[in-house]
């Protein structure tokens, strides 16, 4: 792919803008997504940080649940932060009576799991090889473990949780790099999204 990537990020609840200005600031076209037809027309999709169980409900009552499976089952590039790595989860732990994920990366992630002990923090760490990153944690889940097939891109106290995955298209961190102005877990989605 040689010009820029659109990339949508899913518009039901959470931090949108945030995602839409780091996504523009490494170079791809971002777009919200709300409706099928938009979902249609990007080639990769960032899932904000909200509340999974919100995002869950509009997403089915927008008629957007099944799509976005769908898209994700076919390879679609997808990326996932906080509640949006929830989204991507296989199972989950600690979530509500009935909640639903899309699903795609092997791993069983615990939700609000770092909330237990501190309701929101930050860490330092090392994403993906790329040098220490201020990461900001809030209600935050971590990932409990994973299939052989995911990659482990980051830990982070307390405990040495993993806090950020890969399996082939589809990337999830359980902090938010949108918030803190760190653009290298964008760009970092936005090279896979270019080499995929
Ligand atoms: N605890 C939230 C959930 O379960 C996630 C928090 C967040 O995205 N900052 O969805």
């Amino acid at each position: 792919m040689t010009s820029a990537p659109t990339i949508g990020v899913l518009a039901l609840q959470g931090d949108v803008r945030e995602h839409v200005r780091s996504l523009e600031a490494v170079g791809a076209k971002a777009v919200a997504v709300r409706r099928p037809a938009e979902l249609e027309a990007v080639d990769a999709l960032v899932i904000p940080g909200g509340e999974s169980t919100t995002m869950w409900k509009l997403a089915d009552a927008f008629e957007l649940l099944e799509p976005l499976r769908m898209r994700v089952k076919s390879g679609m590039p997808a990326y996932g932060s906080c509640a949006g790595m929830i989204m991507l989860a296989d199972r989950i732990e600690g979530g509500i009576e009935g909640q639903q994920t899309l699903g795609g990366i092997d791993m069983i992630v615990r939700r609000n799991a770092f909330g237990r002990q501190v309701d929101s923090f930050e860490a330092s760490l090392d994403f993906a090889g790329r040098g220490q990153m201020r990461a900001v944690f809030i209600r935050a889940p971590w990932v409990e473990s994973v299939g052989t097939d995911v990659e482990v891109l980051g830990l982070a106290e307390p405990g040495d949780r993993i806090v950020a995955v890969r399996q082939g298209p589809l990337l999830a961190t359980s902090f938010h790099p949108e918030l803190t102005g760190d653009t290298r877990v964008h760009s970092y989605f936005v090279e896979m999204v270019r080499e995929l």
